[in-house]
């Protein structure tokens, strides 16, 4: 079966990674058929749009997506909706991906690179599922008004609205049970069900989806304890599911816990499994063009969209497991690099992973 996969590298080191996670997935022996289109401010530069329709036609057309990352400072006067970042969330709206795995997983090589002690960290492996569609980012109606009752009566106020359907908090807990499934088989629900009526719903929902996955152990926390419990004993945790807003913030504080945002690969998937595969950092104008970034967490998104949406688990582990033995023999690209280390650039951490692939 031929496989087919849209390259969207968008801006600054995104060209430069992806054609690292690109070369892996060619080596694999696999029929895929890679083909790459403008996004974010290159699309703008030349079709006057971050996410023009042939573009988005590639993109729905393909079993996934390989994303490098989009912005750069140059567009920040642009009206919002031609602002590079738009394109992402176009991409999401027009293919449903409703579910964001963001694991963050240290490497013991790399146990240094954390801000917690290594025993607190070394050996970190945990996988994050916020939904990504609904809840307050989106909820109507929003704005500002006047208040019309309580204290503030007839001042000016500002208000955003929270609210998930059934369907919305089943599908993500489907995909978090199912995930956990193939990981230890334990999975933490993030709410605040003490204060919130919509976390309340959530968590009555969740339960009910438990019945279908009774080898899933689950578990509640509210997310001020989660915040809390990630920097004091992250290894408890195995999957974590929760809503848009909370999982904003908790899967960028777990993503710091491994202290390298060039290490952290992401995926954003529908009902059907297509997905969008990229890496967590952005598209670092700082050093874009100068063969130094490290594209490691993209060829980690790239074994994400193998496991995911290709179904090739064994092919995703391979990948992983190239990427661990380049580590271990000391190569270091410069945001990683620490003394006793090998520093190398973009391309010859490219080198490094398909030579150990063989
Ligand atoms: P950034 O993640 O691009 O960079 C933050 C810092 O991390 C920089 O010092 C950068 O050099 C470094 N860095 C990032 N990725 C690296 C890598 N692979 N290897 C080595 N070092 C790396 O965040 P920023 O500087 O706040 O944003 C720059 C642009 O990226 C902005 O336009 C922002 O809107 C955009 N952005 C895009 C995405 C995305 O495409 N999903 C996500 C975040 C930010």
């Amino acid at each position: 079966m031929t496989y087919k996969i849209a390259v969207l590298p968008g801006d600054g080191i995104g060209s430069e990674i992806t054609e690292q996670a690109q070369r892996v997935l060619g080596a694999l022996g696999l029929d895929l058929e890679m083909t790459t289109a403008p996004v974010g401010g290159t699309a703008y530069d030349l079709h006057g749009h971050p996410l023009p329709p042939s573009t988005l036609e590639l993109a729905q057309s393909s079993n996934a997506i390989l994303f490098g990352a989009v912005g750069d400072w140059k567009y920040d006067s642009l009206a919002r909706e031609l602002r590079p970042e738009q394109a992402i969330l176009g991409l999401r709206k027009a293919l449903g991906l409703f579910a964001n795995f963001r694991p963050a997983i240290l490497y013991p090589q790399l146990a240094n690179a954390s801000s917690l002690k290594p025993e607190i960290v070394s050996g970190l492996d945990i996988l994050i599922v916020r939904e990504l569609t609904g809840d307050i980012y989106f909820g109507q109606p929003r704005g500002s008004r006047i208040a019309e009752d309580g204290p503030f009566k007839g001042e000016r106020q500002g208000f955003d609205t929270m609210h998930y359907a059934e369907t919305e908090v089943r599908r993500i807990a489907r995909v978090a049970f199912q995930a956990a499934q193939k990981r230890q088989k334990r999975l933490c629900s993030v709410d605040k069900a003490n204060v919130l009526e919509t976390s309340q719903f959530w968590r009555d929902i969740v339960i009910s989806v438990a019945a279908e996955y009774p080898d899933v152990e689950l578990s509640h926390m509210y997310v001020d304890n989660a915040a809390m419990q990630l920097v004091r004993a992250p290894k408890e945790f195995d999957v974590i599911v929760t809503g848009n807003l909370f999982g904003d913030i908790l899967s960028d504080e777990a993503a710091m816990l491994t202290g390298s945002i060039g290490m952290l690969p992401s995926a954003s998937l529908n009902a059907s499994n297509q997905g969008l595969y990229e890496p967590s950092h952005g598209s670092a104008p700082d050093i874009a063009g100068k063969n130094m970034a490290n594209p490691l967490a993209t060829i980690l998104s790239a074994a994400m969209l193998l496991r995911y949406s290709l179904n090739e688990e064994a092919q995703a582990c391979r990948v992983e497991a190239a990427v661990q033995a380049v580590l271990e023999k000391g190569l270091r690209t410069a945001d990683i690099f620490e003394e006793g280390s090998t520093k190398v650039s973009t391309s010859e951490m490219g080198d490094a992973v398909l030579k150990a692939l063989e």
